[in-house]
């Protein structure tokens, strides 16, 4: 479990900085840096608005469990996010892409 700070506010899960998923899943196996990562739990406004999803997200959800693909963090412990504090970035992101696990350490 970790406490999640997420400055996405593009993101439909997003609220004042924090995420109400239950959940988020991190991507970017191969990566050496924080921008070849993101959060693969991204949707955008748009997709949301297609799925009548807008307006869901209404309670932060502050610490959570993280998945993550990222072989060459530090912080995995086999697909699991170990860091006690995370911060994904990507303020202004339009797609998934564009966003980033800014806590990634190399290994
Ligand atoms: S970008 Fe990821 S962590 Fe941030 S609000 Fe969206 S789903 Fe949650
Ligand atoms: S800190 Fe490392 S292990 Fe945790 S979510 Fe970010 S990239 Fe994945």
């Amino acid at each position: 479990m970790a406490k999640l700070e997420c400055h996405v506010n593009s993101c439909a899960n997003n609220s004042n900085q924090f995420c109400c998923l239950p959940n988020i899943q991190v991507s970017g196996a191969m990566a050496f840096d924080n921008e070849q990562t993101c959060c693969s739990s991204y949707v955008s406004m748009q997709q949301a608005s297609f799925s009548n999803a807008v307006g869901t997200c209404s309670v932060p959800n502050e610490v959570m469990p993280i998945g993550c693909q990222v072989q060459n963090c530090s912080y995995n412990a086999g697909g699991d996010c170990a860091a006690s504090n995370v911060c994904i970035g990507g303020s202004g992101a339009s797609r998934k892409g564009e966003t980033s696990c800014l806590t990634f350490r190399a290994q």
